[in-house]
């Protein structure tokens, strides 16, 4: 993509960081609703094919570094019902 590409070009020329999350997920408490990855401003979440403890499909983690990666915005921590999900900054 040629955005990204530029964005990519201009974090190579500059000190800037993109601050990164590790993803941590109950995955017994998620009832599958999808809220975190329609969230998610990253698009790093997705519906996986598991089934839980409970029948529901939870999120996973697709990343594709450098630029498509957990930012620890903490969107997906705040909007989840069911507090299944938490991130925290993951240290460079
Ligand atoms: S912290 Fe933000 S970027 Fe990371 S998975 Fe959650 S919503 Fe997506
Ligand atoms: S918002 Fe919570 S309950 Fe809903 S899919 Fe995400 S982790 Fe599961």
């Amino acid at each position: 993509m040629a955005t990204e590409s530029r964005i990519e070009k201009l974090l190579k020329e500059s000190d800037a960081t993109i601050p990164r999350g590790t993803v941590y997920l109950v995955e017994d408490r998620c009832k599958g609703c999808g809220l975190c990855v329609e969230f998610c401003p990253k698009g790093v979440l997705v519906i996986s094919d598991r089934f839980n403890k409970k029948g529901y499909h939870p999120p996973e983690l697709v990343e594709e570094p450098p630029l498509k990666v957990c930012i620890n915005c903490g969107f997906c921590e705040r909007i989840c019902p069911e507090f299944a999900i938490f991130v925290k900054k993951k240290e460079e």
